[in-house]
């Protein structure tokens, strides 16, 4: 089995309390596909512009990521985004963002990926994340994430996305932002309401909520005492719960609470350094190791 991918590979700056970095490897697919490699090979569909420094493709090396879909597109420019955290560091700001490729067609679906079973429609433009899921042939698990600049310029076609897709992972901020609901569980609820059957709101260091009809479960972030850069946070954790579910071949409601735990596990690993640095460094051991610790420390009574 595999997971195919679709989203942005970008130039990211970033800066935050513990200092900056300038035009590293970033994106949605990016950090998203090394998260989900650990479990379960991964296919990424997404397209660069003539701009795209070779040597970030390091990133991806010796991984089970099938980069055949990544499109070098001449004369176009690749996506590029600059943010910065500040104080707690729970939100990001974006200082700057050109969209340029993300504004372009979508990238094609390489035939040897049609079969698919499990897709991952990452940050970006909800238009392209429609345009490639329709050239996988029968997925048995679509999710998607989206944000604040797609909820505010696209809404109508991000709820056409919505109603394609058996779950969604999200921010709380733009959970509310979505369903104009506060409360999160209400807000899990009222984007149930929009078609897909599950919603996982990630809250930052506050941990992560998961909304079904089956109702609400919490699990808390990992405590982390070195973050350096949240940046990847959301994409890696996703990565971790698309790459385990697609390992386990399973969606129900344990699996899901399972699958959170490997996304939570993943995102604290991120946010200790800046871009994918931490990321790459990992072995599946170090993975397991803090997967036990956190297992032994929800344990209580
Ligand atoms: P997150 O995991 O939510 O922290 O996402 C971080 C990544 O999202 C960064 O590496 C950015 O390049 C990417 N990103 C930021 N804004 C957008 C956007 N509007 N569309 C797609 N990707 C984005």
């Amino acid at each position: 089995m595999a997971v195919l991918v679709t989203g942005s590979v970008a130039i990211d700056s970033v800066t935050t309390p513990h200092g900056e970095a300038r035009e590293v490897p970033g994106g949605s697919a990016l950090y998203f596909s090394v998260a989900a490699s650990f479990f379960a090979p991964v296919r990424v569909v997404a397209a660069v512009g003539e701009d795209f420094p070779k040597r970030f493709l390091r990133v991806f090396d010796d991984r089970a990521i099938d980069l055949t879909g990544l499109e070098f597109r001449r004369g176009s420019k690749t996506f590029r985004w600059t943010g910065r955290f500040d104080g707690d560091m729970n939100e990001a700001q974006t200082v700057d963002v050109d969209l340029n490729v993300l504004a372009e067609d979508a990238p094609r679906v390489p035939p040897p990926f049609a079969d698919s079973e499990s897709v991952f429609l990452a940050n970006t433009h909800p238009t392209r994340q429609r345009e490639v899921l329709t050239q996988v042939t029968s997925p048995r698990l679509v999710v998607c994430d989206s944000m604040n600049l797609w909820i505010t310029t696209e809404r109508e076609s991000l709820v056409e996305t919505l109603r394609k897709v058996h779950g969604v992972i999200i921010n709380d901020a733009e959970a509310r932002q979505l369903t104009k609901r506060m409360n999160l569980i209400d807000a899990g609820d009222g984007i149930l309401d929009l078609g897909p059957r599950f919603v996982m709101i990630k809250k930052g260091e506050h941990g992560s909520l998961l909304v079904t009809a089956d109702g609400a479960y919490a699990l808390p972030a990992y405590p982390a005492k070195v973050v350096r850069d949240p940046t990847g946070a959301g994409d890696s954790f996703a990565g971790g719960v698309m790459g385990y579910l697609d390992q386990q071949g399973a969606s129900d409601t344990q699996a899901l609470r399972r699958a959170m735990v490997r996304g939570t596990v993943m995102a604290s690993f991120t946010i200790e350094d800046f871009s994918a640095r931490r990321l790459q460094e990992l072995s599946r051991a170090d993975i397991e190791r803090r997967v036990g610790h956190y297992v032994e420390m929800l344990h209580v009574g």
